[in-house]
């Protein structure tokens, strides 16, 4: 995995100022590293013990969906707002101005019981705090995170009271 972190581009002050953004999408650029990644991902315990991953909007979904064919195993998304059809189960977080939310479509959260979470990259823990709680609260086992990038200056897994497995730590 020692390529990957070559294929990650930084961009200072993205979004907004004081950001240094971690631009992961030069990995799809490179199949046969995003293929060991996907590898690597999926031989972690936290997927192989859950019966169905929720990968979190949007890059999420990209290295959720690749995990979810490689495993054999289900994918749900957690999505921003207006996204999802249906009845859905909503739950909102903080964000460094204002708030967002994040919802899961009912019927495709009531067929599981315990859930591996996929994202990008950790960072506050914010995101990833609310996709936990919202499957809490509808009584399902959060078996843990599963990231490509962690930043650990952040400290967003000392928010999470469930094993965090990171690829690259930077
Ligand atoms: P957080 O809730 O602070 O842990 O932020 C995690 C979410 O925001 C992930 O879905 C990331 O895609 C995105 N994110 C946060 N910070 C960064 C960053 N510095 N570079 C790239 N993506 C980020």
């Amino acid at each position: 995995m020692e390529k990957l972190k070559y294929l990650i581009n930084n961009y200072k002050d993205f979004p907004k100022k004081g950001i240094e953004f971690k631009d992961l999408l030069g990995i799809l650029q490179e199949p046969e590293v995003f293929k060991d990644l996907i590898h690597e991902m999926s031989k972690s315990k936290i997927i192989k013990n859950s019966e169905a991953i929720v990968s979190i909007d949007a890059r999420g979904f990209i290295f959720g969906s690749a995990i979810s064919l490689y495993s054999s195993k289900p994918m749900i998304l957690a999505r921003k707002p207006g996204k999802l059809p249906g009845e859905i189960e909503e739950e909102k977080y903080n964000l460094e101005y204002g708030e967002n939310s994040l919802s899961i479509q009912k019927k495709a959260l009531n067929k599981y019981d315990s859930f591996a979470i996929v994202d990008d990259l950790l960072a506050t823990g914010g995101t990833v705090g609310c996709v936990a709680k919202l499957l809490k609260r509808n009584k399902k086992k959060v078996l843990g995170l599963i990231t490509v990038v962690e930043l650990l200056e952040l400290k967003g897994r000392d928010k999470l009271n469930f094993p965090v497995e990171s690829i690259l730590l930077i």
